[in-house]
């Protein structure tokens, strides 16, 4: 397949791009850089399957030749990036969308959207399964990525059904590995790098809001698996792990694993920080034939050697 990953620069983009190459598709990747880095592709430019474009998908995109999949991956994904580019957040997640879409439709590609357990808001329902509509505040500061990744699947779905496009939905839970941006404000980069430099481990609120993790190649098996399936078109699929911590034991698991002597100290809870996540993946379970394989621990510790080449 001839395969365009927006977002490619980024923490899964890029290694979606790798995962594309390694089944041997070309790659055409698209990245403006403002939350993704060179650095997590540089080792991909010398692979004659993969293109790299620089380009701000905001903007109309042309792509030359034809396309057989376009995975829509482009946005600030960690609420504090999103919280510093709201107003980018947004046109990302409405033109960017529409431009890709738009794409699909000219090239007659099937499209995989990267969505967000965020669409559920602060859950009334736990866990969460596909059907569940969410409750989340449409003016709050986290609407931004929310509004924005719901007004994306109605968009997504408005296509398929106005244009008959093969639109596919990945609702992405907390994923973390490798490549995660240190300074992301995301709580495993975060605390790993507290942990690693003897800071203290900034837990917000009193730690008993939880969230489940799912290691990066995990959710790529999954991601390929909702991309090259047949008889998906129209489907929203849960991907994550749905192992499920308090975020104060996940600050006392990395303090283990590192051995980290850092004090943990309690912050101020950001506004409209959901209490409970979960992912009920029962539906990518059946239909995917796809579930998380890797512990938690194990994870993190592959996480951790990571992050210590890079501090
Ligand atoms: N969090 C924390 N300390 C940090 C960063 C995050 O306690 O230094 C908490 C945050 O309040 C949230 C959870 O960890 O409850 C996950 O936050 P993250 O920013 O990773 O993503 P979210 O799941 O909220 O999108």
């Amino acid at each position: 397949m001839r395969v365009l990953i927006t977002g490619a620069a980024g923490f899964i983009g890029s290694h979606l791009c790798e995962r594309f190459l390694r089944e041997g598709h070309e790659v055409i990747g698209m990245d403006n850089f403002l939350t993704g880095t060179p650095e997590n592709i540089s080792h991909l430019f010398g692979n004659e399957n993969f293109t790299f474009i620089k380009y701000d998908v905001t903007n109309f995109i042309y792509v030359e030749g034809d396309l057989d999949l376009i995975l829509h991956f482009a946005c600030p994904a960690s609420p504090v990036d999103y919280l510093n580019h709201p107003i980018h957040t947004m046109k990302v997640d409405s033109l960017g969308t529409l431009h890709t879409l738009g794409l699909a439709k000219a090239k007659k590609a099937r499209y995989v959207l990267a969505s967000t357990s965020e669409i559920y808001g602060n859950p009334q329902v736990h866990p969460q399964p596909e059907t569940y509509w969410g409750n989340v505040n449409p003016i709050g500061p986290r609407s931004v990525y929310d509004e924005a990744k719901r007004f994306s699947e109605a968009l997504s779905m408005a296509y398929h059904r106005e244009h008959g496009i093969d639109v596919r939905i990945a609702r992405i839970f907390n994923t973390y590995g490798p490549r995660m941006r240190i300074n992301d404000g995301r709580v495993v980069p975060n605390f790993i790098y507290q942990a690693l430099t003897g800071k203290p481990i900034t837990v917000y609120g009193d730690g008993s809001q939880t969230r489940s993790f799912c290691y990066i190649e995990d959710l790529v098996e999954g991601i390929y698996r909702l991309a090259v399936k047949e008889g998906i078109e129209g489907e929203v699929f849960n991907l994550g792990n749905p192992e499920e911590y308090t975020v104060l034991e996940l600050a006392k698991l990395i303090k283990e694993i590192t051995g980290s002597s850092s004090d943990i100290v309690f912050k101020e809870r950001p506004e409209d920080d959901p209490d409970r996540r979960r992912p009920d993946i029962t539906k990518a379970k059946s239909i995917l034939g796809w579930e998380p394989k890797t512990p938690v621990r194990e994870g993190l510790k592959k996480t951790i050697e990571w992050f210590r080449t890079k501090i």
